[in-house]
């Protein structure tokens, strides 16, 4: 069976649904399981939604702003449809009331923002029954059972492999159509797991069904080895080893989910990146392979934090000191992306999320001189040659640099930059 994974982008549209549902109508002869995120920038409104509301803000009106672009492609796609309409105005209205909910602000936002996928899995279901594909819409929490972590959902594999294995049975009848990025905590509520989250539904699902691989379909032609927008010279790769494309994820490469890549190299299942407008472009293959010459990788992240941590005493940086400045961060989960220590300092480069970061502040403040620089870019060059490494060295605005043999990285401030 294969598993194949639409994100926002591949259905912001009624054209954009038709042509996902012709591209499963042309595998549908196979067992198919399709896994859907939210459509176009569902999430992103959701989530303002929610800010709005919690601010006394004026929510309505992009609520109904929101509910209008749903009900429009449903129009467009379904001249008349009056089950889903039901349907959708019940989601709609489960929305108005989980929003209102006087829980933690996590707790509600996984109640509030899965419901983007919902909406989205219906209006696909439908667009796939009428176009003669026989789909059965599943939801993905009966099956994706996580701890009780709102917005980053830690799965419980054991049970979600059992939960999803009578999968099987469906899949020799009918295609499957399900929701990614959500999932059931074990007191029965909606989880999410976090944010861009369906790439590791699909692998979720990919491996406990013990997939023959995973497509991930996408408005790029493939893993590229840098941002087209930004670098217009950049390549596709035709295939990628497994560890390959789990070290670009983690340098911020946003092609795929950092999470995907794990459980499928344990079990040996290639991803597949494919392009959706063009399906007949070979698109990437990520599997266990070994790959000769792989050309430089260059990946911008943007809105880093640069942190400097100072000691006051005129003694020098020691393990003390480190120990202090690594349990913040552990406490506030805040991950490094790049560390550097001189006599005197310690400077480390995280994503900018302003309340954690004010919060690390505060508490750093107790033991340290602490400086910190903003709205900063870090540039990976993972395999990088002469060429790309004097290129990047030589940037305008460096704060910090640091390579290894095989990797370049350097932070620098992008309005000075060259
Ligand atoms: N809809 C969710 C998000 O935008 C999950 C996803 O698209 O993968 O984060
Ligand atoms: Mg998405």
């Amino acid at each position: 069976m294969k598993v194949f994974k639409f994100g926002g982008a591949s259905l912001k549209s009624a054209s954009a649904i038709q042509n996902a549902v012709r591209i499963i109508k042309s595998h549908a002869g196979e067992k198919l399981l399709v896994v859907v995120s939210a459509i176009g920038k569902t999430t992103n409104a959701l989530e303002e939604i929610l800010t709005l509301y919690r601010e006394n803000g004026p929510w309505p009106a992009a609520f109904n702003q929101l509910k209008k672009y749903h009900l429009d492609i449903a129009v467009e796609l379904f001249a008349q449809s009056n089950h889903l309409q039901q349907k959708l105005d019940q989601v709609f209205q489960s929305i108005e009331t989980e929003i209102e909910r006087l829980d933690e602000y996590d707790l509600v936002y996984d109640q509030v923002i899965s419901q983007g996928e919902i909406i989205s899995s219906l209006i696909v279901a439908e667009a796939l029954n009428q176009s003669q594909v026989f789909c059965q819409w599943i939801d993905a929490r009966e099956y994706i059972l996580t701890d009780n972590t709102h917005r980053e959902g830690k799965v419980d594999w054991m049970a979600t492999e059992e939960k999803i294995k009578n999968l099987h049975l469906i899949l020799e009848k009918n295609v499957i159509l399900t929701q990614g990025f959500i999932g059931r905590s074990n007191n029965g509520l909606t989880t999410t797991l976090g944010r861009e989250g369906s790439d590791f539904s699909a692998a979720i699902f990919g491996t406990c069904l013990d997939a023959e691989s995973v497509t991930i379909w996408k408005d790029v032609p493939g893993v590229m080895n840098a941002d087209p927008k930004r670098l217009p010279a950049a390549v596709v790769f035709s295939e990628l080893p497994f560890r390959e494309a789990a070290e670009m994820t983690y340098y911020g490469a946003s092609v795929i989910h950092p999470k995907t890549i794990k459980p499928l190299a344990n079990r040996d299942i290639p991803l597949l990146v494919k392009n959706f407008d063009d399906p007949s472009l070979p698109g990437t293959r990520i599997h266990e392979c070994k790959v000769d010459a792989i050309p430089p990788l260059i990946v911008f992240k943007d809105n880093q934090c640069l942190v400097s941590c100072h000691v006051t005493d005129y003694t020098f940086i020691n393990e003390e000191h480190l120990r202090i400045i690594f349990h913040a961060l552990s406490e506030l989960d805040i991950k490094i992306n790049m560390m550097q220590n001189s006599a005197v300092s310690f400077s480390f480069c995280i994503d900018f999320r302003e309340s954690k970061i004010s919060k690390l502040i505060g508490q750093l403040q107790h033991h340290f001189e602490v400086y910190y620089n903003t709205g900063l870019t870090l540039i990976t060059v993972k395999n990088y040659d002469e060429a790309a490494f004097e290129t990047y060295r030589k940037k305008k605005g460096v704060l910090l640099e640091q390579s290894s043999r095989s990797t370049l990285q350097v932070l620098i401030k992008p309005d000075r930059a060259g």
